[in-house]
């Protein structure tokens, strides 16, 4: 309106500046038209020519604002509608924060009403559902969400969480999954995908996603260091169920390499090695390895190398072993089963008496009796020291960080939290408690599992565990 009378003012002076123009040049113009003659002076031609042109422009504009009045009516109505429909929205999202149901589901209704847009209010409205306790309607919501590209991913986000908190493994996956191919690069799909790919198995998988995740910043380069090893070794043991050993070895070495002194990539890269017959590298990395972390199952694995020597033979070789570490328990341990297996009871005497020290463990226990039931000559001491392995101290066992289970055997992944990578290999401590293969686990800081009227300080060796009631897994 303004606008138009601004261009009325204008228009006015413009005409009222070509009159008086027109004034000091006076003339006549004549029109002859179906039998009519009209003669004007110039000036009142445009003069009437103006004020004809003025009333048209001014109809013109009124009956354009008579005529777009319904419609700027109907602008504001929808204009109110849509900010109270905003407004309910954001009451509702208010009210699901607030953990209020009853608010939620109304406002979700009225914004759903209001907006008619249902992209926005699904959402909230499914939210509200969760709240009411009413599952089936929030994943009714979810899945109509699933049909329209703009909420898709928020459907599937809502189901996977759904399937999580009911514990359907298969159906986390399938929603995972659903999310990967929605968006590829969202840093919670690729964490959600590598702990699913990890719980079931699939290794490489887990090693690609873990990788990407890196890339997205789901991960920092520190956690993924420490992880890196550890699913690299469930590739190796991936490929060898598959029958691939060249790969279960490579995936090994690389772990190795990544992680020298990480126990179990040694431990898999030698044992691998040395079954396709790399026995040579194998003994130099268990040289190595010995010298900071000798350990019995390396001792097995280097026992293995070599199998077609005579006796004598294998136990120089233990000597050798033993002076990478001469101080270690282990390398006495070592060249004690050797010296055993060789019968020579002396020299197995002497290195399992040096291993044993003031407190022999339940292992240097047991082979002190089998050395003497083998010898044959002093069953006193043989049933002294079958007593004193049930009372030892506890052998060390591949212990879980996170739930304390005890394993006599390494995996990327505790089999009984799911944990990845937190197995290590420690004497079992009396703070945290083991879980016995008794179907008892967990807890055990706050509630140490008793036998008797005794703390358990979990044994984990077979002998003194069968002897306490309990045991390792294996
Ligand atoms: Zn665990």
């Amino acid at each position: 309106m303004i606008r138009f009378t601004v261009s009325l003012v204008i228009g006015l002076a413009i005409v009222v500046a070509a009159a008086i123009w027109l004034s000091d040049r006076p003339g006549q113009i004549a029109i002859e038209w179906q039998g009519w003659l009209i003669e004007l002076s110039v000036g009142r031609f445009v003069l009437a020519a103006a004020v004809i042109l003025t009333i048209l422009i001014f109809l013109y504009g009124l009956v354009r604002a008579i005529g777009g009045a319904p419609r700027k009516l109907r602008d504001k109505r929808r204009k109110s509608r849509r900010e109270k429909g905003y407004r309910a929205l954001t009451h509702g999202m208010v009210a699901v924060a607030a953990g209020d149901p009853n608010e939620a589901n109304r406002h979700a209704r009225r914004a759903d009403i209001l907006l008619n847009e249902p992209p926005l209010t699904m959402l909230l409205s499914a939210q509200a559902a969760q709240l009411n306790g009413d599952e089936d309607a929030a994943a009714q919501y979810f899945k109509d969400m699933l049909d329209r590209p703009e909420t898709a991913f928020l459907g599937v986000r809502g189901l996977l969480m759904q399937a999580q908190k009911n514990n359907d493994r298969p159906m986390v996956l399938h929603y995972a999954e659903r999310a990967c191919q929605l968006q590829p690069k969202t840093p919670w799909v690729l964490t959600t995908m590598f702990d699913l790919q990890v719980a079931e198995g699939r290794w490489r998988p887990a090693l690609a996603t873990m990788e990407e995740a890196v890339k997205r910043g789901a991960l920092t380069a520190d956690e993924a260091r420490q992880r890196r090893a550890t699913v690299l070794l469930g590739c190796s043991r991936e490929a060898e169920d598959e029958g691939n050993a060249a790969d279960a070895l490579r995936y090994a070495r690389r772990a190795n390499t990544l992680a020298p002194d990480f126990l179990p990539a040694v431990l898999r890269t030698v044992d691998l090695m040395v079954a396709s017959g790399k026995e040579r590298p194998a003994s130099r990395i268990i040289h190595n390895a010995w010298v900071r972390t000798p350990h019995p199952e390396l001792a097995r694995i280097y026992g293995c190398i070599g199998i077609g020597d005579d006796l004598l033979k294998r136990v120089r070789r233990f000597e050798r072993l033993l002076s990478f570490n001469p101080d270690h328990p282990e390398s006495h341990i070592a060249l004690a089963d050797a010296a055993m297996a060789a019968e020579l009871w002396g020299e197995a005497r002497n290195h399992l008496e040096h291993a044993a020290g003031e407190e022999p463990s339940a292992r240097v226990c047991r082979m002190m009796a089998e050395l003497e039931e083998r010898v044959g000559e002093n069953p006193e001491a043989l049933r002294t020291w079958l007593l004193r392995s049930a009372g030892a101290p506890p052998d060390a066992a591949w212990i879980c960080d996170d739930c304390g289970a005890a394993w006599d055997n390494w995996s990327p992944r505790c089999g009984d939290c799911g944990a990845l990578g937190t197995q290590n290999w420690q004497p079992p401590t009396r703070a945290r408690g083991i879980s016995l293969g008794l179907g008892l686990s967990g807890d055990a800081e706050e509630e140490p599992l008793l036998l008797g009227d005794e703390i358990v300080d979990e044994p984990v060796d077979d002998a003194s565990a069968a002897a306490q009631g309990y045991r390792t897994r294996s």
